[in-house]
């Protein structure tokens, strides 16, 4: 693993957070995850690192991460959360049901349409998530 500093450290630098070595190695370890890890998988990446690295140091580090808008937590109908960075620009997801696999997209029609219906309903839009479920297009209905 490189010894550069990774960007989730870096913003937690910015904030004035403290680093112990465990902390870093969780933020390197969320900083190269693109499949948003649960802690389990979490932990074991980071333990691979580290062998000293607790799951409860994990839960504890995740959640400081999530309380300081540095990471984001989702919940894709499973019941468990899981972690990404916070993105520089906004994406919504896609799941696989089969493969558990998330895809990232972002569709500039979909963000209008909701300013839209908002805005007909007399809000503006803050925050949404959008999460679609899906099964590929060539399974059998069951
Ligand atoms: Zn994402």
């Amino acid at each position: 693993m490189s010894e550069k500093i990774s960007a989730i450290e870096e913003a937690c630098l910015a904030k004035g957070m403290r680093m112990t070595d465990q902390r870093r190695v969780i933020a390197r370890v969320l900083s190269q995850s693109a499949d948003h890890p649960d802690v389990e998988e979490l932990y074991g990446r980071a333990s691979a690192i580290d062998a000293n690295i607790s799951i409860s140091t994990v839960y504890r580090t995740v959640k400081m991460f999530e309380d300081a808008g540095i990471i984001a937590r989702h919940e894709f109908g499973d019941g468990r959360s899981r972690y990404e960075p916070v993105p520089d620009e906004h994406h919504d997801h896609l799941i696989d049901l089969r493969s558990g696999r998330v895809l990232e997209f972002r569709s500039e029609e979909i963000e209008r349409l909701q300013e839209e219906i908002a805005r007909r309903l007399g809000y503006r839009i803050v925050g949404h998530r959008l999460e679609l479920y899906v099964v590929p297009l060539d399974e059998e209905p069951s």
